[in-house]
């Protein structure tokens, strides 16, 4: 049975509810103006503000330099769509009471010829979506204001360049004209006028730019560029309120698992300029190192430029220690504002500024994204430094995210033996190895071929969300550490290196030259993205220093990751209720998972250890018998190796529970093919091979055709074969009974729970639990030993889960198996359900795929009624999960409210459970 194993990120996980306290949520009102040192909303109003528009209220109201402004609600937004895609007039008259507040507090009036008001349009939603909606600065801008501007300003360049953006993204954003149409228009007047950077264009070039850019709009608008600023601001709100549902966007929220229902709030602000001259500039920054979690101030800026110059990673920025040189008052102001939000929030923030004429002015702030290594790291430092509690730190790292810190890092040889072709800047930790491809499209392609790709781009946009999220690695030739591959690749966990520009690269030839040496696609590239080194060749990779410590091969006091990580996850094991177990079937990995924290196995699938070396034989001769003498001559061949493995199994997990189940899939999965033994009759026969063999195999053939089943799943498997042949489970008691006498005489304790699959009626139960303690009792007798065992059964049939009650009465616990549970609620075929799922998703009659997360209304309704059932019938009945869905964050959100007992996951989620049971138990109560 193949699993299912996908897995997605989540989106951030939830931040620890601060007390509701200052301006709250009105009903009927869509507008919330800020500005003069007062807000009408707070940090509280996330979900109507969006994560921009709050941050900027609650700065507000700090008396922190925020210009002024008003955010227009998601609540809006959501009437904009409810509306066919208009505007309610309510809306309109908030926004335009709005704007008359925000004129008196600028001192300036928007289409003003003297002293007009400029503003920036920007999006933001509750949930941050990095460059996937759009943004429009400098409206209010027309042929008249643009002269008031330069007038007031002195400055016509700086005018003439507002002027040219504005239109630029107004043409691309509201009038859906490529962007890429004026770029070419821009690089002509560049290279007419010998300008190698932006800025070097003068104030006649840049005019020259604003004529060519109006006729492109009415070449392709066929409507002239509106010089009315109110007919501007409608535009763009309504814009903004559009590109919620722009491709990018959705395909995000689907990969984020954000609702798409939220929508997004409009924030309409007073601009401030970074394009004045070279006492102005731009920037972004962190209070901590979003990749590694240094404690160290981080972030960049360009002097004379607009926000949009540092994140499309058109310019290499500055790193911002540069700042403290060239604007000493404004960085010293900076960092005191941005120190202060840290202790504020409790939590880094990723912040946005202006210096316009070296005054600073703040326009945003919010927690920061950050990698799931930088994540630990910043959680436990900020428990040390007292500013917030270990309750807190659990809170604050998304479980998910902790998964990349078992990634793989490279072999040091291997990776040393390469010489370094170039180096960029580390923006997102991990080793990646894969084969160069130049655009999203073809990261897909290869990696639905089954190819490990490395997508390497000038630089990323939006739009290249889903190559990034197949590829193993994300390699830049522009763009600094907050560019979008920078910020995205991050997120995602994916290791990235961006800004390395010694490499050439043609995305139309598909190649990129680096030192003189040629890349093609589908050559092999390896980088770090820790140090930013990139290499030509394919590097062997290794454990990560966590699993290192785990398997023993290095000192946890030598790895100062591991010790944090293992920090978090005993602050996490203080506060959780569900306890964490394993499905593991072999002792190596039931030590991994101990080692992990994992305190029980919950499903040891005793069929995988018929795969061992010696063993296939004997099952098939088991399976090919048609008599019960046979089936127990195999079934002893089979014994010692059965017990054996217990033994190691037992042993790993010191005394914890194991739950070892009884034998499950249909037997036709130890048997060759059909197929296979038709080829192998026919070439026999035309090459007159040895008669005996000959036999054998249609003999063979003839017993594989008698056991071959239409539907396997449904057919002859779990606790039908061990009713239509007790012998094996005879086999299988046996042996967990004997390995438990060993130990036990060693001194050791075992805590076996045998557990019987596919139970859909009491009955079943009754005849194997009959069997399972007829053979417990001679062995214990011939041993001499007593032994405390249980038994009981896997709920994963719907009969199952409501006639719970009468399975109770046998069972001695439950173990939900929302695998089959989930097939045979929704009638999916786990192996197959690959063919439409992505239909499903697109038409959204599923959300989720519901193998990875549990679908809540129907299979877990199912649950629901086993546990009350089960307990009602024996309130004692210890009741469990080992589906995949044992080792999801959500899944385990809705396992802690159905008030299971514990939760068993693959080992290497382990870490992910504990966490994620600790969020469930702070956040929701049993019974919710
Ligand atoms: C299940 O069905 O959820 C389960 C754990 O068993 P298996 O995946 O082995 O069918
Ligand atoms: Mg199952």
């Amino acid at each position: 049975m193949a699993k299912k194993a996908a897995r997605k990120s989540s989106p951030t996980a939830p931040s620890p509810k601060p007390q509701a306290r200052g301006p709250q949520p009105r009903a009927g009102k869509y507008v919330y103006f800020f500005g003069n040192g007062k807000a009408d909303g707070s940090r509280d109003m996330k979900d109507l503000l969006g994560g921009k528009g709050s941050g900027l209220a609650e700065m507000t109201n700090a008396g922190l330099p925020v210009p002024p402004g008003m955010t227009i609600s998601t609540a809006a937004c959501t009437l904009y769509y409810k509306e066919g895609r208009r505007t309610p007039a309510e809306v309109d008259r908030q926004m335009i009471n709005g704007l008359k507040k925000l004129e008196a507090a600028a001192g300036a009036k928007l289409g003003d010829v003297k002293n007009p008001l400029l503003v920036s349009v920007r999006s933001g939603a509750k949930f941050s979506m990095p460059g996937m909606m759009d943004t429009i600065l400098n409206l209010g801008l027309n042929d008249q204001t643009v002269e008031g501007l330069k007038a007031r300003t002195g400055n016509g360049r700086f005018a003439y360049d507002s002027y040219r953006r504005f239109i630029q993204m107004y043409g691309n954003v509201v009038l859906e004209i490529r962007k890429d149409a004026f770029e070419r228009k821009f690089e002509d007047i560049k290279e007419a006028s010998g300008a190698h950077l932006d800025t070097d264009l003068d104030e006649q070039a840049l005019r020259d730019v604003v004529t060519r850019y109006k006729a492109l709009v009415k070449e392709k608008s066929r409507k002239r560029f509106p010089q009315d600023p109110l007919e501007q601001l409608r535009g763009a709100r309504d814009a903004v309120f559009r590109s919620w549902n722009n491709p990018r966007a959705i395909e995000y929220r689907r990969i984020y698992e954000i609702p798409d229902s939220i929508g997004t709030a409009v924030n309409v602000q007073m601009m401030v300029f970074g394009n004045t001259g070279e006492r102005s500039a731009t920037g972004v920054g962190f209070t901590r190192n979003p990749a590694t979690g240094a404690r160290e101030f981080y972030g960049e800026f360009l002097v004379n430029a607009q926000g949009e110059d540092v994140v499309a990673g058109i310019r290499t920025p500055q790193q911002i220690a540069e700042l403290e040189k060239v604007m000493p008052k404004a960085f010293k102001e900076l960092r005191q504002i941005t120190t202060r939000l840290e202790k504020h929030y409790r939590d880094v923030q990723d912040f946005e500024f202006t210096i316009q004429d070296e005054r600073l002015f703040m326009l945003q702030t919010r927690n920061g994204k950050r990698t799931g290594y930088a994540a630990v790291v910043i959680a436990t430092d900020l428990v040390k430094e007292k500013l917030i509690t270990p309750k807190e730190a659990v809170l604050q790292v998304d479980p998910e995210s902790i998964s990349q810190l078992l990634a793989p890092i490279f072999e040091p040889k291997a990776w040393k033996a390469l010489p370094v072709a170039t180096k960029g800047l580390p923006a997102s930790p991990g080793a990646a190895s894969g084969q160069a491809v130049f655009t999203a499209d073809h990261a897909v392609e290869w990696t639905r071929q089954g190819r490990k790709v490395i997508l390497v781009r000038k630089e990323t946009v939006p739009d290249d969300i889903h190559g990034m999220f197949v590829a193993q690695g994300i390699l830049t030739a522009t763009g600094g550490m907050t560019s979008h591959a920078a910020v995205v690749g991050r997120q995602m966990g994916k290791p990235s290196v961006v800004g390395a520009g010694a490499l050439e690269i043609s995305e139309s030839a598909r190649t990129c030259i680096v030192g003189g040496q040629t890349i093609k696609e589908g050559d092999w590239v390896a980088f770090d993205g820790l140090s930013g080194e990139v290499k030509i060749g394919q590097v062997a990779s290794k454990p990560s220093e966590i699993l290192q410590v785990v398997a023993g091969q290095m000192k946890p006091e030598q790895s100062d990751i591991f010790r944090r990580f293992n920090d978090l996850l005993t602050y996490a094991d203080r506060f959780r209720r569900l306890g964490i177990r394993a499905n593991a079937d072999q002792p190596d990995q039931a030590e991994t998972a101990y080692a992990f924290g994992a305190r029980g196995i919950g499903l040891c699938r005793t069929e995988h250890m018929f795969f061992g070396a010696g063993r296939i034989a004997h099952v098939q001769q088991m399976i090919l018998a048609d008599n019960e003498a046979d089936r127990r001559k195999a079934l002893a061949h089979l014994l010692p190796m059965q017990r054996g493995d217990f033994y190691g199994v037992f042993k790993a997990m010191h005394g914890c529970p194991v739950t070892i189940r009884t034998i499950d899939p249909p037997l036709h999965e130890f048997l060759p093919k059909r197929e296979d033994l038709m080829v192998e009759i026919a070439k026999l026969e035309a090459t007159n091979g040895d008669t005996n063999t000959l036999e054998a195999t249609r003999t063979l053939l003839r017993r594989v055709e008698q056991l071959h089943e239409f539907n396997p799943m449904l057919g002859h498997r779990g606790v039908r074969l061990g009713i239509t042949y007790p012998e094996i489970t005879e086999m299988q008691t046996r042996a967990i009974l004997e390995a438990a006498c060993q130990l036990a005489k060693e001194g050791i304790k075992v805590v076996p729970e045998i557990m019987i699959p596919l139970v859909g009626a009491v009955k079943e139960l009754r005849d194997q639990k009959l069997v399972v303690d007829r053979v417990a009792a001679d062995v214990m007798k011939e041993q001499g030993v007593k032994i405390k065992y249980l038994v009981g059964t896997m709920i994963e049939v719907p009969r199952g889960a409501l006639t719970a009650d009468e399975i109770a009465t046998e069972a001695q616990f439950f173990s939900f198996g929302t695998n089959d549970l989930t097939q045979l609620t929704f009638g999916f075929s786990r192996d197959d359900i690959g063919k439409f799922l992505g239909a499903y998703q697109d038409k959204k009659i599923l959300d989720k795929d519901p193998f990875a997360t549990i679908d809540t209304v129907g299979v877990g309704q199912l649950v629901e009624i086993g546990v009350r059932k089960g307990r009602g019938a024996r309130p004692d009945l210890k009741v469990g999960v080992c589906g995949e869905h044992g080792g999801d964050p959500s899944s385990i959100h809705f396992f802690e409210k159905a008030g299971l007992d514990y939760v068993s996951a693959s080992p290497y989620r382990i870490p992910v459970a504990r966490l994620a049971a600790a969020q469930a138990a702070l956040q929701v109560k049993v019974g919710d």
